[in-house]
């Protein structure tokens, strides 16, 4: 098959040309004094785009390692563990803490739906014995977004640990692991910011490292191991292994465009490209998977599949007959998802995107208003003056 013309998918997501170029660099021996001090830089740049003043850790593998790393470094046997649940990604962590043999709480709520603090904060009265509480930020797969903002003070005023998958949120979706107290925050380099798959960008906290150190069964001598690159790299300047050279290189050229352009003008960007595909998907007559608009996620649109279709029936149709790559429910439920990350959260991209699934709907059969759809997008899009402001 053919390139696609558009990857809107949730992530990986299409890479600016600054990314690009830097991916392009040559390839440098890790210990070069350009590619130490590349390394320095990136670890700023990536705490001013979480405004934080802890450690930042950038860990060698695709986001699930530092969320994997994080969890087994925090969790020792018998600990009691509190896992809100509100989608895959949630289900996921409670998988690791059973199988690390934490004792484990759950908060569900349906994968539409977003966590209530106020449960949060009751079920820690109930049990003040737990330590740490695990939470996703953007629930992807759903399009929803958690009160991590809320749930972070609850958690510590409780004396418990954070451990916040952030994967879609760094760059697009405001998330201050100061400001709302977060012990370990794990993002990823290919949603929001565009750059590549590949790593794993945490902040952690000085309790975060307290618990860790403390901790037997945290890794080390591992690719898991936090502690490993805590000792080594950051206080002794010695990698554990040879990190991605290539990819380093894009995430700090992806860190540049976002802050180049501003932190709060991206979160904007996002938010427009968001609420515009969602006023389009209501006039065209589609169901939005979000409970209400209030826990709708910046960076992903996701649309329930009418009834008779199937998610992957749609995908599929659309990258196929129209180079359009979207994303299907990924385990969440019968939907599809229209990414709004990095350069697809501006121009007429979230239009692209609905007149894609609008057509691959009609064209299965389904019943939809294309035209009022696009223009409710276009209509939403045209009030702003910013809508192209170039991003690279
Ligand atoms: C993308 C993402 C991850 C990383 O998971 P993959 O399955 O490797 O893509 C983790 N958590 C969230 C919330 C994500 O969006």
């Amino acid at each position: 098959m053919t390139e696609p013309d558009f990857t809107l998918s949730a992530g990986p997501t299409m890479a600016p040309p600054r990314v690009l170029a830097a991916q392009a660099a040559p390839i440098t021996y890790h210990y070069d004094p350009a590619f130490l001090e590349a390394f320095r830089r990136t670890e700023r740049k990536v705490a001013e785009l979480f405004r934080t003043k802890q450690d930042i850790l950038l860990m060698q593998g695709e986001a699930i390692l530092g969320l994997e790393a994080a969890a087994r470094s925090l969790v020792r046997p018998g600990m009691p563990v509190l896992n809100l649940v509100s989608g895959v990604f949630g289900k996921g962590m409670g998988y690791w803490l059973a199988a690390f043999d934490a004792e484990l709480h759950e908060l569900e709520v349906p994968y539409n739906d977003s966590i209530d603090p106020a449960d949060v904060d009751r079920f820690l009265d109930e049990h003040p014995e737990i330590e740490l509480v695990t939470v996703v930020h953007s629930e992807t797969p759903s399009g929803t977004l958690n009160p991590v903002g809320e749930i972070g003070p609850i958690a510590k005023r409780h004396g418990a640990l954070t451990l916040v998958d952030c994967v879609s949120s760094l760059g697009g979706i405001p998330i201050w692991p100061d400001e709302w107290q977060l012990d370990v925050c794990v993002a990823g380099p290919q949603k929001c910011l565009a750059g590549p798959p590949g790593m794993s960008l945490m902040s952690v906290s000085d309790a975060a490292w307290e618990k860790i150190r403390a901790n037997p069964s945290a890794p080390r001598a591992s690719f898991l191991s936090m502690l490993d690159w805590k000792e080594q790299w950051l206080e002794a300047g010695k990698f554990p292994f040879t990190p991605s050279v290539v990819d380093l290189h894009g995430v700090e050229a992806a860190c540049d465009v976002i802050l180049d352009e501003g932190l709060e003008a991206s979160f904007e960007r996002h938010e427009r490209a968001a609420a515009a595909c969602r006023a389009g998907a209501r006039a065209m007559e589609l169901e939005l998977w979000p409970a209400s608009d209030g826990i709708a996620a910046a960076c992903v649109t996701a649309l329930a599949v009418p009834d008779g279709f199937t998610d992957v029936q749609v995908r599929d149709h659309c990258r196929e007959r129209y180079g359009v790559m979207i994303s299907a429910g990924q385990g969440a439920g019968n939907l599809v998802r229209i990414g709004h990350m990095g350069p697809t959260a501006r121009s007429l991209y979230p239009v692209i995107g609905l007149a894609a699934v609008g057509r691959t709907l009609a064209d299965l059969g389904a019943p939809v208003k294309i035209g009022d759809g696009l223009e409710a997008t276009l209509a939403a899009l045209s009030h702003d003056d910013r809508v192209s402001a170039p991003t690279s």
